[in-house]
């Protein structure tokens, strides 16, 4: 497929043939979002303590050997492999060495010492057994078995050895990265800044909580939905509440978030209904660069460009929302933060526990519920699909995901699914 940047579609509408953006399916929508999106360049320095969630900015090395000296890797007898010979398999006990408490061995021969874990492997000294395979005869240690030599020592360096890489530029940083950069004594690293993140819904019929509802009205679940999911990817969120369908009112917003903030999401207001204002919006003062998809939930969503900020105009429907922004958003901020790629949503085959029919033509993702039994793993959609029913959301565990080709999934046979859990 050819390669398209900003350039091109701002200047050259015509030659890009297989770029529609007005139906774009499930996978290119991620191909062109992969390619379109620039990570912001500003980075800065933070204490590994604050570093989860943010995306390194430069590749870190390893200033010293993990492990950093030889050591055992058990509670147990360190000796030098030649004594066996020497003593039949018995070897005079000759001192106690623990964790953070070398000894010197230099006047040591044909002995051995007792070691706990992580005790440093003397000097000449070269294989551990463990204390459960020993028998203590007075002085000395028995055993009735032939140790390899080497055995039960962690290596110098084994773990990482010093200049070389432990983590990549464009990793996205999780507890473990953060134990491990620990494990190397770095305390600060290069991170990419964190995105600004602007927000608003739209609609004349949402009403704040706190207000009371009156028929023709919801509640403004949408913002709360979005700005959850947002810190929970510790992201800051600049709340700019709700707006009333007015053309005017939008693009004055829009506008003013987009000098402020790196990316934007709305939610409603991008469908083809006479109050739907945004994609208008947007052209006028930027760039539509998508909206329409072949997903379901989730048709319409508008991607585009306001001067230097990218925009992500989610459907209002609650569901819809929730899934644009967790296949198409989230990831995408993940590439303006740094990461290298845009992630597939990791799947797990599950058996199915009905037969589903529906008309192909785009991905979908219908709400389910995954149970583990003796037997495997076993999902069922969830009777309610309406892309409004939020409560069927919160009730699944995962979605089923159907292909734009697929028109049948048959029971009992294997299909995908995505976890809610580390996807939300
Ligand atoms: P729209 O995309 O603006 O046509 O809205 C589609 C549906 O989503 C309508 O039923 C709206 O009332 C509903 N909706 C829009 N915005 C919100 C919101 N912030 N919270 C809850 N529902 C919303
Ligand atoms: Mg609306």
């Amino acid at each position: 497929m050819k390669k398209i940047n900003l350039t091109d579609l701002y200047e050259d509408k015509g030659c890009l043939s297989e770029y529609d953006p007005n139906s774009l399916s499930y996978n290119k929508a991620i191909l062109y979002l992969e390619q379109l999106i620039q990570p912001i360049k500003k980075t800065k320095k933070i204490s590994i303590e604050d570093a989860e969630g943010y995306i390194l900015a430069k590749d870190v090395k390893s200033s010293i050997n993990v492990p950093n000296y030889d050591n055992s890797a058990m509670d147990g007898y360190v000796f030098r492999h030649q004594s066996l010979k020497k003593n039949n398999n018995k070897v005079k006990l000759f001192g106690k060495i623990l964790a953070g408490h070398p000894v010197d061995s230099n006047k040591t021969s044909n002995v051995c010492f007792k070691i706990m874990t992580g005790g440093m492997i003397p000097k000449g000294f070269d294989t551990v057994i463990p204390q459960e395979l020993v028998k203590i005869d007075n002085d000395f240690i028995c055993f009735d078995f032939q140790p390899k030599k080497g055995a039960n020592i962690r290596k110098t360096g084994e773990d990482i050895s010093k200049n070389e890489i432990a983590l990549k530029k464009g990793t996205y940083i999780n507890p473990l990265h953060i134990g491990l950069l620990a494990s190397l004594g770095i305390s600060q690293i290069k991170v990419f800044e964190h995105l600004k993140i602007g927000f608003f819904s739209t609609g004349d019929e949402v009403v704040q909580l706190g207000e009371k509802i009156k028929p023709g009205q919801v509640y403004d679940s949408n913002r709360y939905l979005i700005k959850s999911f947002i810190h929970k990817m510790n992201l800051h969120f600049n709340d700019y509440g709700n707006l009333s369908d007015n053309k005017p009112k939008l693009e004055k917003q829009l506008k003013k978030a987009s000098e402020e903030n790196d990316l934007i999401i709305t939610t409603g207001g991008v469908s083809v209904g006479e109050a739907d204002y945004m994609k208008e919006v947007l052209s006028n003062i930027g760039k539509v660069l998508f909206w329409k998809m072949s997903i379901k939930p989730g048709r319409p969503m508008a991607f585009g460009k306001i001067k230097k900020s990218f925009y992500f105009g989610l459907p209002g429907n609650p569901v819809s929302a929730a899934v644009t922004f967790l296949q198409f958003v989230k990831p995408s901020i993940k590439l303006m933060m740094g990461n290298s790629r845009f992630e597939p949503t990791p799947t797990l085959e599950a058996k199915l526990g009905q037969k589903i029919i529906r008309k192909k033509g785009r991905t979908e993702f219908i709400r389910a519920h995954l149970k583990k039994t003796v037997k495997g793993y076993h999902v069922k959609p969830l009777a309610q699909q309406g892309s409004g029913m939020l409560k069927s959301m919160s009730d699944a565990n995962c979605f089923i995901f159907m292909a734009e080709k697929e028109e049948v999934l048959e029971k009992n046979t294997n299909v995908k699914v995505i976890l809610f859990d580390g996807l939300i």
